[in-house]
């Protein structure tokens, strides 16, 4: 059987805030996110993407921000942890991300985190798309460089 998921996440940016860290990587950034975990919003609307198409409820579900357990975590930590409880029997056939981001640009990043996801995922690089794009100025605190979203649609099979 085949199944879609679709995930989608928001953090704001803030002059204090955490590293900027995308798909496990470092960003440099003057801004990063206001999270209660490391706030990696690809991974996090990966997850979701995840769970939706097992169709086992969300993040928030999983992992609640009121948790201390989950303070500062390494969002990676609980994409694994997901991977490995809630995935099998069903695998991952390919992943379609976008992000959206006004300032810094990703371009030079992007395989970098192709990479990262292909070795946690377990899932060769040329089944891993991830686009970036700006928000054109527009839409508020994203257009000012205040927030950064992140869309993932994936397939997954079993
Ligand atoms: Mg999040």
């Amino acid at each position: 059987m085949i199944r879609i998921g679709s995930g989608w996440d928001l953090h704001r940016l803030v002059p204090s805030g955490k590293p900027l860290i995308i798909g496990g990587i470092e960003i440099p950034s003057k801004k990063g996110p206001l999270a209660h975990s490391d706030g990696d919003v690809l991974i996090h609307a990966l997850i979701d993407a995840l769970l939706g198409a097992l169709a086992k409820g969300d993040i928030g579900s999983h992992f609640p921000d009121t948790d201390p357990a989950y303070k500062d975590i390494d969002s990676m930590e609980l994409l694994k942890s997901v991977l490995q409880q809630e995935l099998p029997p069903y695998t991952i056939i390919n992943v379609d991300a976008t992000i959206i981001l006004q300032v810094p640009k990703l371009r030079a990043h992007i395989d970098a985190i192709r990479e990262n996801l292909s070795k946690n995922l377990s899932l060769p690089i040329e089944y891993i798309s991830i686009k970036a794009k700006t928000a054109e100025q527009a839409l508020g605190e994203l257009g000012s460089g205040d927030a950064i979203i992140a869309q993932v649609a994936l397939l997954i099979s079993g």
